[in-house]
């Protein structure tokens, strides 16, 4: 009788995967997704909030500064020209749930980060080394590809499918979303894997050409990112492929991206 149980799970399992097939946009790499991006945006939101709140009461908010109104106008200028690619293209479906912010905080980190539902944030420490505004584009651009590629969900469905291999348990007992779901700020703070990564970059190169800046310039933001190597927890540096290797393969997708740029 168990083993009965164990094969009727395990068969819907299959089937579930099967459906649960998913494409990222413009990349079109296959995705599996057992829970989809607007599930996350709720909880994700309200962890984003909670942490905005606490650096805002700490004095460490730096939204009203001359670079946090900067940051600001570069991230709505990406995030406008890619959500007008998306709607002409008929993706309008995977921005419908997002309600772009971008905050600055003022940290020594060499960091930012995305958040399910459009929620970025970058720490002022990686101002002075991306100096212009089309290398802070490119990390936008990198940032809101985590969002637009659906990576968060992708994330938390492979986690679930490591779970599904080893117990094939609480996934459907337990209900899918409700444990992932609660947990939202270790989804924000979830670790991309390489693959999301590298895509993310074709993204921020991508993105920041339709939003006009030269993404001959994002090429340029990552080697100097790679000259300042060695940081903890960063979204740019210990948690990502090897610099080389990145800069290579941002050189190698510099041509496609340039049919994007709009002067
Ligand atoms: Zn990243």
């Amino acid at each position: 009788m168990k083993n009965k149980i164990k094969n009727l799970l395990l068969l819907f399992g299959v089937t579930l995967l099967i459906a649960c097939t998913s494409t990222a946009p413009i990349t079109g790499r296959k995705q599996l997704k057992l829970i989809d991006d607007a599930s996350l945006v709720q909880s994700s939101v309200a962890s984003y909030n909670q942490l905005i709140n606490q650096t805002k009461a700490q004095g460490m908010l730096a939204n009203n500064t001359a670079n946090g109104r900067r940051l600001a106008s570069i991230g709505k200028r990406v995030a406008t020209a890619v959500e007008t690619y998306m709607v002409q293209n008929g993706m309008q479906d995977r921005i419908k749930y997002l309600n772009w912010e971008f905050n600055l905080i003022n940290s020594k980190d060499i960091n930012a980060f995305a958040m399910p539902g459009g929620k970025i944030a970058f720490y002022t420490g990686i101002l002075p080394i991306l100096k212009t505004d089309a290398a802070i584009a490119f990390v936008m651009g990198h940032e809101i590809g985590h969002v637009i590629g659906g990576h968060h969900a992708e994330g938390a469905s492979n986690q679930q499918l490591a779970g599904l291999a080893s117990g094939l348990t609480n996934i459907f007992v337990g209900g899918l979303t409700s444990s992932l779901v609660n947990d939202g700020l270790s989804l924000g703070l979830l670790k991309f894997n390489r693959t999301q990564e590298y895509e993310a970059d074709k993204y921020g190169l991508i993105f920041m050409a339709m939003a006009g800046y030269n993404p001959e310039e994002g090429v340029k933001a990552e080697e100097r990112m790679a000259s300042v190597s060695g940081n903890n927890g960063s979204d740019f540096a210990s948690t990502h492929p090897a610099s080389q290797k990145r800069i290579q393969a941002l050189k190698e997708f510099l041509p496609e991206a340039m049919k994007y740029y709009r002067k």
